[in-house]
């Protein structure tokens, strides 16, 4: 399936919540859901009465447009999580969280998961000292992810290495903004995830 081009903001109306996508945009009075919080299209302001395959759809949705993931592999992350030990929705929350482009977004060097991912497209990072253009590799604990001597000097990058000094991050990553640099140091609990998910809703909906 191809990845989606469409309006962002339109995600979001369509989930009825800020999925972040925009960067500073999601901050400001400009956000689309602040300003318009009703389903996108014709009969958008009827829908109501939200059943529960509805109500697991909806939070599947939710997690893949905030991870910026595609079904196919987004079901591929279920399966894994589900055959790990532990509680299969904090698993899945886990594998989404140690994306390579989620991790670059979380160290605070890209605005939103979409730049990201553009990033590592373009092998602005290296993992552990080698190239890395894949923004789905799932980073281990020990892994460390820098930016490239070379883009270090960009306009972009050093505007987001500034505001970054000021950012929190997760304390599973340890930043080392001098190197520009982030290191897995442990696995993401799931009160490390600020978002708000009912991520049981989705392991139900798979299970079926
Ligand atoms: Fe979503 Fe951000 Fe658009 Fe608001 S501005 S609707 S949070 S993408």
């Amino acid at each position: 399936m191809a990845r989606y081009t469409g309006a962002s903001c339109k995600l979001c109306r369509r989930e009825g919540k800020k999925l972040f996508l925009k960067g500073d945009r999601c901050l400001s009075d400009k956000c689309a859901v602040a300003r318009r919080s009703t389903v996108p299209g014709q009969h958008g302001a009827g829908r109501k009465n939200v059943k529960e395959y509805g109500l697991q759809l909806r939070e599947k949705q939710t997690a893949r447009r905030y991870y910026g993931v595609q079904e196919k592999q987004f079901k591929g992350y279920y399966v894994e999580a589900d055959r790990k030990e532990g509680v299969a929705g904090e698993n899945l929350l886990q594998i989404l969280e140690r994306r390579f482009d989620n991790v670059v977004y979380r160290m605070g060097m890209a605005s939103s998961r979409k730049e990201a991912r553009q990033f590592v497209r373009h092998a602005h990072f290296t993992l552990n000292g080698k190239k890395a253009d894949i923004p789905s590799i799932i980073l281990k604990v020990g892994d460390v992810i820098a930016l490239k001597e070379k883009s270090r000097s960009s306009e972009k990058f050093k505007a987001l290495i500034e505001d970054a000094s000021s950012a929190i991050c997760p304390k599973w990553l340890e930043v080392d903004l001098d190197k520009v640099s982030a290191k897995v140091v442990a696995l993401p609990q799931r009160e490390d995830i600020d978002f708000p998910f009912e991520e049981q809703l989705i392991i139900e909906l798979y299970s079926k």
